[in-house]
């Protein structure tokens, strides 16, 4: 914990150095989290590091780096030929800068947008997953076939719809999700529906 402080306490005594950070629900059930809890566990079970795994502290930024962004293509490519992946249906690669950057936002209006994008927020699903509620269905719509994700609430929550195409005003989701933070992008518009229809995301 004292090296992160230091890391942190470094990096922002750089001139022009700006630091967001940023509260997300646990990782439960997120492929890429679950794969790398995969490797420490089976690292722990490891009797000895052997010698043909040390990298010199030199070399290990960049081959992380470099792993970590073929594993990111890799499990989003993945994600877009298997299905089952709210982001890689509108974005056809992983993300390589923040959508928020130099804009005028507040950190709430950040943070709900990221929920959208990412499709990971305190909705049911994820209530149920951290047994916090006895089931995954939709509280809108009511529908027991229905799993309350963030892609069920904006695309096809019967109780929602009505709202959510005039939130969309004529664009669709696609696009809205592509231009996140651009000038007239409707997202904010998203928000204000869910927040006046009090959705909890
Ligand atoms: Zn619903």
């Amino acid at each position: 914990m004292q090296h992160i402080v230091n890391h942190i306490e470094r990096f922002t005594s750089k001139p022009g150095a700006k630091l967001h950070l940023q509260w997300i629900p646990s990782h439960v059930g997120i492929l890429a989290n679950e794969l790398a809890d995969n490797c420490a566990k089976q690292a722990c079970n490891l009797p000895t590091i052997s010698e043909g795994t040390f990298i010199p502290s030199s070399e290990l930024k960049p081959t992380w780096a470099s792993t970590a962004s073929s594993t990111n293509l890799e499990i989003h490519r993945l994600r877009q030929s298997t299905g089952g992946s709210w982001t890689a249906s509108f974005q056809d690669t992983p993300c390589t800068s923040a959508w928020y950057l130099n804009k005028q936002l507040t950190r709430s209006e950040i943070t709900r947008t990221n929920r959208l994008l990412l499709g990971h927020g305190n909705n049911r699903l994820f209530q149920y997953r951290m047994r916090g509620a006895n089931c995954p269905h939709c509280r809108y719509c009511k529908d027991h076939n229905e799993v309350e994700t963030i892609e069920h609430i904006i695309t096809n929550c019967r109780q929602l719809r009505v709202a959510m195409m005039e939130a969309l005003g004529g664009c669709t989701i696609r696009e809205v999700m592509q231009g996140a933070g651009k000038p007239d992008n409707r997202l904010p518009h998203i928000l204000e529906c869910l927040e006046k229809e009090q959705v909890q995301f």
